[in-house]
């Protein structure tokens, strides 16, 4: 029978059925599983196989030590050897193993921390720091149990059918992932918009986030599978499970393959309205996608990507080849460039440590997004000046994150004139891109008319817009039931915002997960929404909802939904608006 079923949030992607493979930060982190009577004897003696290979790696490194070091080298590794082959280590794990039907690296976890207790009472000061030495050893073991490396290292040693298990996605992991054959990957930290979410997304395979404390219920090697349309993870599939599986999975790609056939078909609805389809992207790599997926261009491009990772901030320079190569990469297409976003869960190493948002008691209400853009203006205007000059290479625009109020919005674009003064005066050439802003805080929502006036076209942020309004934060997975994009409140927020632009005249597109989700697209066309900015991976089902619904009748269809206050009930609505069969 199947052993588990522990249930997270999708990130996308389909299926994907394969081997774990665990991230571990180090060996402390291991796994704790309760045996069936039956598997005992087995994990006694993988204990004792670990033991014994343990030995003999101590006795290769005793016999191979080279001339040059130091004689208490031999010393050390023969206490070691010692110290495994005492009954403390070497037999006392096993009696745990079978009286508390545990696994192997578990018990001796418990053993070891029992012993490092024994060692800290221990009066004479060289044999308490024998500790350390025990917990060496105890190191050595459990690789040898764990069976691989404790970091990210998948230079070509992994098997094929991989299914990462993390307890976190960083953005360097996923530059690890790009090349790598990976079938699918699972994390237990982040909600559904964080940024776990959206770098798992970007990845394009099968992905379940958010799962708690899935890792250490996971063993290395066992058959799992990555449920990332239903965000499930199974451990140990039966065959029956495996069966279902396998046949959804063959469904998920045939519909992707029938989607496939809509690349070059306009995104028009039923009445003739057209659609713009525009990528999310965070570097030159994502364009690829941009192109062969049929995207009229990139609606935002996540900036802050560039200074991350790394131990200085980029130079002028480096920010203005950075964006005229994606720029000319788009051929033709436009390029929205939001200003750098830092703050929350993307802190750059080079900020001193004073500096850095986390450092604030409330980080998401504290120095982010364009604020921190304001306190550094040095670093604000570099980016400015090296956006401008880049803009001459094609159609570009400007856009600012986390916009709170009218006075921000003012303060940013007399930070942008003295970019463009310093690039006169330097007689270096410039464009002239369009200026916007994103929506992505109440405030800014409910006075998004004056924002408007000074703004040439605005961006909802309805990742963050939902996170501000029903005080969720969307990186704790603690909360994330109560991260609700169809909240009564945030739909009243962005049929106020989209209504106000739409009078105005000026083109306004949203940026955040929803625009992405094939279950709002329908309700975000009801609300007059014309232009949608995501994450390619469901670029072309959301065309495909976008080619089956008529936008005239729908503004009647979601009057329901928008009536309704109560969160329970939008679900529902929700559901009877994406079931409702249009015709020309
Ligand atoms: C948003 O908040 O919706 C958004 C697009 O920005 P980010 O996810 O980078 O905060
Ligand atoms: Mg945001």
């Amino acid at each position: 029978i199947t052993r588990l079923v522990i249930h997270g949030y999708p990130a996308g992607s389909g299926i994907a059925i394969g081997r774990a493979h665990l991230i571990r930060r180090n060996t402390s982190e291991v796994p704790q599983i309760s045996l069936a009577e039956g598997d005992i004897p087995a994990e006694a003696t993988r204990f004792e196989t670990a033991v014994k290979t343990t030995r003999k790696q101590l006795e290769h490194i005793r016999s191979n030590i080279p001339e040059n070091a130091p004689t208490e080298l031999g010393a050390f590794i023969s206490l070691h050897l010692m110290l495994l082959t005492d009954a403390t280590l070497s037999r006392e794990p096993i009696d745990i193993i079978e009286q508390q039907q545990i696994n192997a690296e578990w018990a001796l976890k418990i053993q070891s921390e029992r012993l490092a207790q024994q060692f800290d009472e221990i009066d004479d000061e060289y044999l308490r720091q024998r500790k350390q030495d025990m917990l060496q050893v105890v190191e050595r073991i459990q690789k040898n149990l764990i069976g691989q490396s404790t970091e990210l290292n998948l230079d070509g040693t992994l098997l094929d059918d991989i299914i990462l298990i993390a307890h976190d996605l960083s953005a360097a992991d996923t530059i690890h992932f790009k090349d790598q054959r990976i079938e699918g990957f699972a994390t237990d930290m982040g909600g559904p918009t964080s940024h776990t979410a959206i770098l798992g997304r970007s990845l394009n395979i099968p992905s379940v986030i958010g799962l708690g404390a899935a890792r250490r219920l996971i063993r290395e090697h066992e058959w799992v599978i990555v449920d990332g349309i239903s965000g499930t993870l199974v451990i140990a599939p039966d065959e029956l499970i495996l069966a279902q599986y396998r046949q959804q999975q063959a469904r998920y790609r045939s519909q992707q393959r029938a989607l496939n056939k809509l690349k070059k078909t306009a995104a028009q609805t039923q009445d003739n309205e057209e659609i713009e389809l525009l990528a999310n992207i965070e570097s030159s790599e994502d364009i690829k996608a941009v192109h062969q997926l049929g995207a009229d261009g990139v609606g935002l491009l996540r900036s802050e990507f560039l200074f991350l990772n790394r131990d200085t901030p980029p130079s002028e320079d480096e920010q203005y080849q950075f964006y005229t190569d994606i720029i000319k990469k788009l051929k033709g297409k436009s390029l929205t460039i939001r200003t750098i976003d830092l703050g929350v869960d993307k802190n750059p190493r080079w900020f001193g440590s004073n500096s850095t948002p986390n450092a604030a008691l409330n980080p998401a209400l504290g120095l982010t997004g364009i604020r921190l853009s304001h306190a550094e203006p040095i670093l604000f205007r570099t980016q400015l000046r090296a956006i401008l000059r880049a803009a001459v290479h094609g159609k570009t625009k400007i856009m600012f994150p986390m916009i709170a109020s009218l006075s921000e919005l003012k303060q940013s674009l007399i930070h942008l004139d003295t970019a463009k003064k310093q690039l006169t005066e330097r007689n270096e050439a410039y464009g002239s891109p369009d200026i916007g802003c994103m929506i992505e805080i109440p405030s800014a929502a409910l006075t998004v008319s004056s924002l408007l006036k000074h703004a040439d076209f605005i961006s909802i942020g309805s990742n963050d817009l939902i996170q501000y309004t029903l005080s969720v934060d969307r990186n704790d997975d603690s909360v994330s039931y109560l991260y609700q994009p169809a909240h009564p409140a945030v739909l009243k927020l962005l049929a106020h915002i989209i209504r106000t632009a739409n009078r105005l005249g000026k083109p306004v597109s949203l940026c955040g997960e929803m625009a992405g989700d094939p279950h709002f697209t329908r309700l975000l066309l009801g609300l007059g929404l014309r232009t949608f900015s995501m994450n390619t991976v469901n670029l072309l089902a959301i065309k495909d909802i976008i080619l089956r619904s008529h936008s005239e009748q729908l503004e009647n269809d979601i009057q329901r939904l928008m009536r309704n206050e109560d969160p329970d009930k939008s679900e529902a609505l929700l559901k009877k608006l994406n079931a409702i069969a249009y015709s020309e």
